[in-house]
């Protein structure tokens, strides 16, 4: 890996922050991070003011300061370094489209009660996460008044949908300021998911209810994470510090060249010299991969994701490919929030989209996860297993009856893929060893925003399924995700049957395959109260979320069963639970199952697709009958 070098240790030199932009009504102060010989200027509404090269010691960060007198609180800036004009890296008000900065006094921003909100923080075990996009959630709620927008989320219909799912956080969709979508043309129906970073510390325009007023995002997001408190519903941000939408444009390349940025290694030839260039690596697939490891950018990301916590009142944070940045970022970052509060729930997707320019055992991959602790990363194993390979959309997973070799990936997935006695990890579809320490360090999923949804997966896989054998999958293989002592994390409209008429990558897809159809809440309500008891059931039972991985080895025992059903018994009043034992059974196959269970008299509270916790029935004896394609859960 080469990279540019700044004779500077950040870790030393507490004297640099961020703070690009510090405003009181009598002066404003500038700083940015800039190259040492560079020409650096802030732009005042035109006026041009040269910054002078500040250093606090011999061996500090270089920066460029410059204090402008006068109440500048509204007016616009642009920072030009060598003739490069940008807002800066860490600007936290902009003009629409991101192009300049804005002065701004963030009290100005704050909605009413804000100093009486409080961060929604639980231990990692108990939380229930719904992954969401503004658009796609409200645009064609009939009775939305900010459809699109932050809005939409403070709104009574959206409030009630969540808090009656149950789920306790929201994972939003990347809600940073991003590029592709013009804020100017609002008018015309523009879609992305958001995975083009422009500016990291600004709320997106085109979800705010007026881009050209550079407040109004940032009161309306405030607003929105003030309603999802009174809730009692944790906001978590996706964060994509990994690349940026391009290099030319960026932000970080127009401050300061080549410095945020990772390049490749000319590769050596036999017969000597060298093949390629120092080209931009591209572990991100996007064209290029930040360099994490780069002490400005570690900091930046550090900077940034406190920020978002102290400012916007954010509780946790999903790191887009992970596995593009270095361990000890990801630990500096545990490390700073856990200053805040331990709580503040981290996660992201242990892998990259290409080869990182730094070797794959010192990057944020999910075999990696033992030296990130409190961290978790998504398990591809679990939803590969219960719906399928990414790799091939006609394959439908465990549910196919002549798949073999899938139920040890399943019961990996139910434990947290922690080590457990009776879990065989050779024979593990991806993971060949336990990768969490924890079972909090594995965020138990069947779907999310990437690839299909989990309908249209089934369908896909399963050539000319009938609803009903549709509707019975999908329910077990969230019943998987929602009894495993992993995090459980679901897709937003997965609870009414979402479809995006299996288009794989929506990221720019039309309202018309991305939106959540409500009409299916009317249409299909078995789904929903599913869903809505199978969270309730795990939210009421320490047995489902123990925590501790010791908890999960002692109190977690597998039953025998054939390949096609995975049954475990949750023994002893695992995790404190007022239930003695408690039984699952998830049976792939499309015949019912007679499985051996330890000889009792049960009360059923899960059966053929109805959940209820008050009891569906009794069971006694040694020996029990599950429904096709269904799950079973009984509890003595
Ligand atoms: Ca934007």
């Amino acid at each position: 890996m080469v990279a540019l070098t700044v004779a500077c240790d950040p870790q030393r030199d507490e004297t640099f922050v961020f703070d690009e932009m510090s405003y009181t009504p009598s002066e404003t102060v500038f700083k940015l991070f800039a190259p040492e010989n560079a020409k650096v200027f802030v732009v005042v509404e035109g006026d041009s003011i040269e910054m002078q090269r500040k250093m606090a010691s011999a061996d500090s960060c270089p920066f460029y300061k410059a204090t402008v007198e006068g109440d500048l609180k509204g007016k616009t800036y642009e920072f030009v370094v060598d003739g490069q004009s940008s807002p800066g890296v860490f600007a936290k008000a902009v003009t629409v489209n991101g192009k300049k900065g804005v002065v701004v006094d963030m009290r100005d921003t704050n909605p009413e009660g804000w100093k009486s909100d409080r961060h929604v923080w639980r231990p990692a075990q108990d939380m229930v996460v719904y992954e969401m996009h503004h658009r796609d959630f409200s645009i064609a709620r009939e009775d939305a008044k900010y459809k699109g927008k932050f809005l939409a989320l403070t709104e009574p219909w959206a409030i009630e949908h969540l808090s009656a799912l149950g789920i306790n956080a929201v994972h939003i969709l990347p809600s940073y300021d991003y590029g592709s979508v013009d804020e100017t043309r609002l008018d015309k129906p523009q879609y992305n998911w958001g995975y083009d970073p422009v500016n990291y510390n600004v709320p997106e325009g085109s979800y705010s209810t007026n881009p050209a007023d550079p407040l109004c995002r940032i009161r309306e997001f405030k607003q929105m994470v003030q309603a999802l408190h009174k809730a009692g519903i944790a906001v978590i941000l996706d964060v994509v510090y990994n690349h940026t939408y391009d290099i030319e444009h960026s932000n970080f390349q127009r401050t300061y060249k080549d410095y945020y940025y990772r390049r490749t290694h000319p590769q050596p030839l036999p017969n000597g010299g060298e093949k390629g260039d120092l080209g931009y690596s591209n572990g991100s697939g996007c064209g290029n991969e930040t360099a994490s490891e780069q002490p400005m950018m570690r900091r930046f990301m550090v900077e940034s994701v406190k920020y978002w916590v102290n400012e916007y009142h954010v509780d946790g944070f999903r790191f887009d490919l992970m596995g593009c940045h270095d361990i000890t970022t990801m630990n500096t970052i545990r490390q700073a929030l856990d200053e805040i509060n331990p709580d503040i729930f981290i996660y992201g997707e242990g892998w990259s989209a290409g080869a990182c320019a730094l070797p794959a055992d010192s990057l944020g991959m999910k075999a990696n996860i033992p030296q990130m602790p409190r961290i978790a990363a998504f398990s591809d194993d679990l939803r590969d297993a219960l719906r399928g390979p990414f790799s091939d959309d006609t394959k439908p997973g465990w549910f196919d009856p002549k798949e073999e070799n899938l139920k040890e990936s399943i019961k990996a997935g139910i434990v947290g893929m922690i080590a457990h006695p009776q879990v065989d990890y050779a024979q593990v579809n991806y993971s060949k060893e336990p990768y969490a320490l924890e079972p909090t360090q594995m965020m138990a999923y069947v779907s999310c925003h990437d690839d299909m949804c989990l309908v249209d997966r089934l369908k896909a896989s399963i050539p000319g399924i009938q609803e009903k054998e549709l509707i019975r999958l999908d329910l077990l293989a969230q019943t998987a995700v929602f009894t495993s002592q992993g995090v459980p994390f679901m897709l937003s409209g997965e609870e009414l049957l979402r479809t995006k008429q299996g288009v794989h990558n929506s990221f720019e897809s039309p309202d018309s395959i991305n939106q959540l159809d409500w009409r299916n809440k009317e249409r299909y309500p078995e789904v929903f109260d599913y869903y809505k008891n199978l969270i309730a059931l795990r939210k009421a039972h320490p047995a489902f979320r123990m925590g501790k991985a010791e908890l999960v080895r002692q109190h977690l025992e597998f039953l025998p069963t054939e390949e096609s059903v995975v049954a475990f018994r949750l023994k002893n009043h695992a995790g404190g639970d007022a239930w003695q034992d408690i039984i699952v059974i998830l049976n792939a196959d499309r015949e019912a199952q007679m499985i051996s269970i330890p000889e009792g008299r049960y009360s059923v509270v899960c059966c053929d697709g109805k959940i209820d916790q008050q009891g569906l029935g009794e069971v006694n004896g040694n020996r029990v009958q599950v429904a096709p394609q269904s799950a079973l859960i009984i509890h003595n």
